[in-house]
């Protein structure tokens, strides 16, 4: 198999994946059954990282027929086991509750789409709170109360959360309206959660161990200096 760049979902790192960090099993029902004859695929890939060396494992099942050997035809299901879902691993600066929807989001993206936009929405209105620290009250409202603290498309990328995390949320209310969400719309919901966590902690961070850094410098060099005065 040819290499292939991946990024581990374990440490986040792009790396490239060679023939020796990948190991996969066929194993086909060839036993005739009402299903038809399917081919189940397993795959491990181990992390190059040596700070990280975690393996993944998924597993796809295929339709699949013999013509000189086994061949792969339609994908009909696929499952990622370890990790159990797409959620990548963020700092723990992030409080706990915004972390834990987060990847409930990820870990029914594909199950539930509708529960899992449901549950971004709860972590797009926890994320509001914490790191803008808005008045509670209605979601839409608080996103009005941030509309000239952020920039025009973040704030139109989070009002469509808004928007698509009501048809679950709010679902009740008209039992009739049936609109359903599909897995890549969840899927670009926890993207945006995703990008918040980045702009807004990681980067908040980053800024205050920079500029802690910088303090830091200045004191240490008074401390010196009023070291050589007493010295002299
Ligand atoms: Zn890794």
């Amino acid at each position: 198999m040819a290499d292939f760049n991946w990024t581990c979902p374990h440490c986040d790192r792009d790396v490239t994946i060679t023939d020796e960090r990948l190991t996969s099993q066929w194993h086909t029902n060839n036993i005739k059954n009402a299903f038809g004859r399917h081919t189940l695929v397993s795959k491990f890939i181990i992390c190059p990282n040596p700070q990280c060396k975690k393996y993944t494992l998924s597993c796809a099942l295929f339709e699949s027929h013999y013509k000189s050997g086994e061949n792969l035809d339609k994908e009909i299901q696929r499952w990622n086991l370890i990790p159990p879902s797409s959620a990548k691993s963020f700092p723990d600066f992030i409080p706990q509750q915004i972390l834990s929807d987060y990847f409930e989001a990820c870990l029914i993206r594909d199950l539930s789409p509708k529960a899992s936009a449901t549950l971004a929405r709860r972590c797009l209105q926890g994320i509001i709170r914490d790191y803008w620290a808005v008045k509670p009250g209605k979601l839409f409202d608080e996103i009005e109360a941030i509309k000239d603290k952020i920039d025009p498309l973040t704030w139109d990328a989070i009002d469509a959360v808004r928007k698509v995390g009501n048809i679950g949320a709010h679902m009740e209310k008209d039992i009739n309206l049936i609109v359903d969400v599909e897995p890549h719309e969840a899927e670009l919901l926890i993207n945006l959660i995703e990008t918040l966590f980045k702009d807004w902690y990681v980067t908040r961070e980053e800024r205050r161990a920079r500029l802690l850094a910088i303090s830091g410098i200045a004191e240490q060099k008074d401390s010196q200096r009023k070291g050589n005065i007493s010295n002299c």
